[in-house]
């Protein structure tokens, strides 16, 4: 399935957590982590963000568009090679899959809108579709209208069960990362989660039980389409917010490149994008934020951006150095 890990090996690129005692469900309606107890673990120092400028997204959908880039946010072309005007797409700054009504316009050419999307449909079924459907969020074509998602009772593997969509067991699921290797000591291929952020929004033992199941699986974690859709939400909004300051992007190449699924994680593809584990972040109102400003690190100051997606929902803020 989507979401088996590839055979033993140094690096993993896809991850799921897995109940085999469904004693040890979070609680229904409570933020969680998994897994406990996990002993010793190896803290890296780190950087500190400050932030400049927050952009708060509520959990009722609302359009709002911001001015024109005029050329393409990604590969930076505004013509062809010919010196035609390159038509350009405008770009959701955060993915319209999770009920965002934000929009760069002119924004996107048609090759860099190619790549982002397949990660963002990839990324949209694999991990949140369940959310999706028990958030009732507004995504491009209405609240999402698929009425069952295979539920994954496998452990090391994928074993795929269908139960009535009433009953599906669903766990908001998202990766705690390590800080990221350009505002942290932690090494560039330390890569992989920390632990999971959990949000159980109806996974109840005693249902499940009703259908002979003991056990299942968090949906699948593709972490390197999962980095990508957090380096792309802020290196969009920060290409928007510092049009006017001129800075050389560091992420925009590896947010338009296309890393097919069977592949191996690229090297450093966590450079960039992780969590801080100083700056603690209380649940909030807003379903999502994201929030400009600088990560000082080692005696300097690089743009950041940090994106926080289901913040209501106590999930981790991840800092993208963009520059
Ligand atoms: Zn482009």
């Amino acid at each position: 399935m989507l979401g088996d890990p590839p055979p033993p090996g140094p690096v993993r690129r896809y991850w799921k957590f897995a109940w085999a005692d469904l004693a040890a469900l979070p609680v229904v309606g409570a933020v969680d982590y998994a897994p406990k107890n996990r002993g010793a673990f190896r803290m890296f120092a780190e950087g500190k963000f400050i932030g400049e400028h927050l952009e708060a997204f509520s959990a009722v959908k609302t359009r709002k568009n911001l001015p024109g880039f005029g050329n393409c946010v990604y590969c930076g072309r505004g013509h062809d090679g010919d010196g035609n005007a390159l038509k350009l797409t405008s770009e959701h700054v955060i993915p319209e899959f999770l009920g965002a009504g934000l929009e760069l316009r002119e924004a996107s050419c048609f090759d860099c809108q190619k790549a982002t999307s397949k990660f963002e449909v990839s990324i949209a079924q694999e991990m949140f579709d369940p959310v999706r459907k028990a958030f009732a969020l507004v995504g491009k074509e209405g609240v999402l209208k698929k009425s069952n998602f295979p539920l994954d009772i496998g452990r090391e593997t994928t074993e795929q069960e269908y139960i009535p969509l009433v009953h599906y067991p669903t766990i908001l699921v998202m990766p705690v990362l390590y800080p990221a290797s350009t505002y942290s000591r932690r090494p560039v291929n330390a890569d992989g989660p920390f632990n999971f952020r959990l949000y159980n929004i109806n996974a109840d033992a005693a249902l499940l039980q009703r259908y002979s199941l003991d056990a299942f699986s968090s949906q699948a974690i593709d972490m390197v389409r999962f980095a990508q859709l957090i380096a792309k939400i802020a290196h969009v909004y920060a290409m928007h917010h510092f049009r006017s300051s001129v800075f050389v992007p560091r992420v925009a190449e590896f947010v338009r490149t296309d890393f097919p699924r069977e592949a191996a994680p690229p090297p450093h593809y966590l450079e960039h994008v992780g969590c801080l584990w100083q700056q603690l972040d209380g649940t909030t109102g807003n379903l999502h934020e994201i929030e400009v400003g600088r990560m000082t690190w080692n005696g300097s100051a690089r743009r950041a951006v940090r994106v926080r997606l289901f913040a209501s929902y106590g999930m981790p803020s991840y800092y993208v150095t963009v520059e």
